[in-house]
Formats: structure tokens, sequence, C-alpha cells
């Protein structure tokens, strides 16, 4: 896997390496609700669970960097589509 880049591209300060986990998070485009799928192309939102075939409702880990300057987190959304968790 391609390695991160840790410079915020706000502030342009370092990035604390992280992750985010969670059982599921959604990005959802604006003006668009919450959908029981999501198609493939993430035209109408996606989610960010990697779906796992040995513990389905497990909590996931989310490569996602933090800046401590502007107070926000920026999250990989390269999910495989399943993983053998
Ligand atoms: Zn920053």
């Amino acid at each position: 896997m391609e390695k991160r880049s840790l410079v915020c591209p706000y502030c342009h300060g370092n990035m604390r390496e992280g992750y985010v986990n969670t059982l599921d998070v959604y990005w959802i485009p604006k003006g668009y609700n919450p959908r029981p799928w999501y198609p493939k192309d993430k035209s109408k939102g996606f989610s960010l669970r990697r779906y796992g075939i040995k513990k389905p409702f497990h909590t996931v880990a989310v490569d996602a960097d933090f800046c401590p300057t502007c107070n926000k987190v920026i999250i990989d959304c390269n999910i495989p589509e399943s993983e053998d968790l």
C-alpha cells in the first residue's frame, strides 16, 4: 500500500498517523439521505466499513490522520470490498 502523506493540506503542518475505529461510518453527499445500500461508484455516498467474513459485526480500523493544529481528520476511503476479518 502507498504511504500516506502526513502533511496537513490546510496548514501544511505535521499530521499524526492513526485510524478511526468503528463498526461503520458513512459519507453522504450534501442533499442526499442515508440509504440501505450505496452504489459502487460512490455517487450517492458510501460506507467505510470493511465487510468481514469471519466477524461480520466486528469493529473496523480505517486509516485516518489527525492535524492537532486544525483539529481535522483525513480518512483514507480506499476500502477493500471485503476482508477475511
Ligand atoms: Zn492542519
